[in-house]
């Protein structure tokens, strides 16, 4: 758990997915990267799936709902899907906060790994909030890009997801960076997708920032030219993280990863040569 100010942030594991090294790594060289994940006989490497619970201003938040409980066996197994730490469900569950005590749902894109605990089936196969008194939060660019998907992004977008939240009115749609509560703002911060959200966190004169997808790992945070193949607009990215390695360097802010298996959090620090890289804080999911 962090605290910033008066917010605290807890992390909770809806598990690690294995995914084709191509996938987080893109065009750097395994030479390279092996150095820091060691690829499966498969050649995969883990990503963890953390969503935050956030309490702030009397409200709680969760950001992200992981892959949720929809999945066929098939796409199971597709995903590689394991959970050493239980579901999302569950981690809220230790908690003491059950899924209609959640407030606010931020999706911070509406890739499958990201929001697919959204919804969930009835017995009756009808498709309704996992979360029914809360009120989700996407960028509307994002929402759209969703529901238009070319033969390139198409893979992991999956309208059962937010579209019947959209319909229900239980989803809205945002342009632009918005103040959820006073103290938890969204910031887009564009590249993996053009409406990707990162979650600004200020209080106290304390700030953390969870990243998304703006950097998966922490190393793709450090590393300005790393990224994932995944993004669709890889130079946009890159853009991105500079001005956000800036900010991070000019607050000390608490940098939070979603899909690090090693490092979870940290600061950024540049040394006298310039080079750049991540202190970890000791964190962990509950
Ligand atoms: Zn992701």
């Amino acid at each position: 758990m962090f605290k910033i100010g008066e917010l605290s942030i807890h992390l909770i594991s809806d598990g690690t997915v294995m995914m084709d090294s191509g996938g987080p790594w893109g065009l750097v060289p395994r030479a390279l990267w092996s150095k820091y994940l060691t690829p499966d006989d498969q050649h995969r490497v883990p990503m963890v799936l953390t969503s935050l619970l956030v309490r702030a201003a009397g409200k709680t938040i969760l950001v992200d709902t992981g892959l949720g409980d929809k999945l066929t066996p098939k796409m199971i197994e597709m995903w590689g899907l394991t959970r050493p730490h239980g579901t999302l469900i569950e981690g809220l569950a230790r908690l003491a906060v059950r899924p209609a005590d959640v407030d606010i749902v931020i999706d911070t894109h509406l890739h499958g790994d990201h929001c697919a605990g959204n919804t969930i089936f009835t017995a009756n196969g009808d498709t309704v909030a996992a979360f029914p008194n809360a009120h989700y939060v996407v960028q509307r660019r994002e929402y759209e890009d969703a529901m238009h998907p070319n033969e390139r992004t198409r893979g992991t977008y999956y309208a059962i997801n937010y579209e019947p939240l959209v319909q229900s009115g239980q989803m809205t749609l945002l342009d632009g960076d918005s103040e959820i509560v006073p103290g938890v703002r969204v910031v887009v911060t564009p590249g993996h997708t053009p409406g990707h959200q990162s979650v600004l966190f200020e209080s106290g004169g304390e700030c953390a920032l969870f990243v998304s997808d703006m950097a998966s790992y922490a190393i793709h945070f450090e590393k300005l030219g790393w990224m994932t193949a995944y993004d669709v607009e890889p130079l946009v990215t890159l853009e991105t993280k500079r001005r956000w390695q800036q900010w991070a360097l000019e607050t000390n802010g608490l940098v939070i990863f979603q899909h690090d298996p090693t490092i979870m959090a940290g600061h950024l620090v540049e040394d006298e040569k310039g080079l750049r890289t991540i202190t970890p804080v000791e964190a962990a999911f509950v």
